[in-house]
């Protein structure tokens, strides 16, 4: 069974290089079938160990297949962002954005290869995406809110580009350590410890 077990380091050129689309014949083969397993668990398996390990609910909310180095246009996202006792995971194979609206919404947004690094975000509040499921099965469908953003933080790696090349101001992200995360959750609105991520980015 391939297993998967490190995120890239933030500076791995893979992270810069567009995924190409995988053609239906080569997803079909048991390689690329379990490369999809693989991803998935690592997705359910990260901080989700133990007495606290809930096998139905993964606590990536997106994860797209170049942040573990599998060069695949591959990603996984949880649709049910922030409803703490649900999952609601897809498997989007090949992901194109067709269309993005002009309206955005400022969210915040954090990123399994930048630890401890948040920053808000301007995205497309509603986009079309087209994609196949693992078998192959076509879809195009609007996206609207937190799945808008969610898939296009994950189209956004498939094209080697990370969300702090979106921010604002890259000298100033958020900067929560693990042992600050119940101060932080008390007063998020008035965090006031920063890093500078500006030369970790890539111009847009
Ligand atoms: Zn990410």
């Amino acid at each position: 069974m391939t297993t998967i077990r490190t995120r890239l380091d933030p500076t791995d050129e893979r992270l810069r290089t567009v995924c190409k689309d995988i053609s239906l014949r080569e997803l079909r083969l048991k390689k690329n079938q379990q490369v999809i397993d693989a991803l998935l668990e690592f997705v359910y398996a990260r901080n989700n160990k133990g007495e606290k390990h809930n096998r139905k609910k993964p606590t990536i909310i997106g994860l797209s297949a170049n942040q573990v180095g599998v060069m695949e246009r591959i990603c996984i996202v949880d649709l049910a962002v922030r409803r703490n006792n649900y999952s609601d995971v897809h498997v989007l194979i090949n992901p194109h954005i067709l269309w993005k609206s002009k309206t955005t919404n400022l969210r915040k947004e954090g990123c399994v290869n930048l630890p401890n690094v948040w920053g808000y975000v301007a995205r497309s509040q509603k986009i079309d995406v087209s994609y196949v499921d693992r078998w192959g099965n076509a879809y195009t469908v609007r996206a609207v809110g937190w799945a808008a953003t969610l898939i296009q933080h994950e189209v956004d790696h498939l094209n080697g580009y990370l969300f702090i090349d979106r921010l604002s101001d890259p000298k100033k992200a958020l900067l929560v350590r693990d042992e600050d995360l119940v101060a932080y959750k008390k007063d998020p609105k008035n965090w006031n410890t920063f890093t500078d991520v500006s030369r970790l980015c890539r111009s847009l």
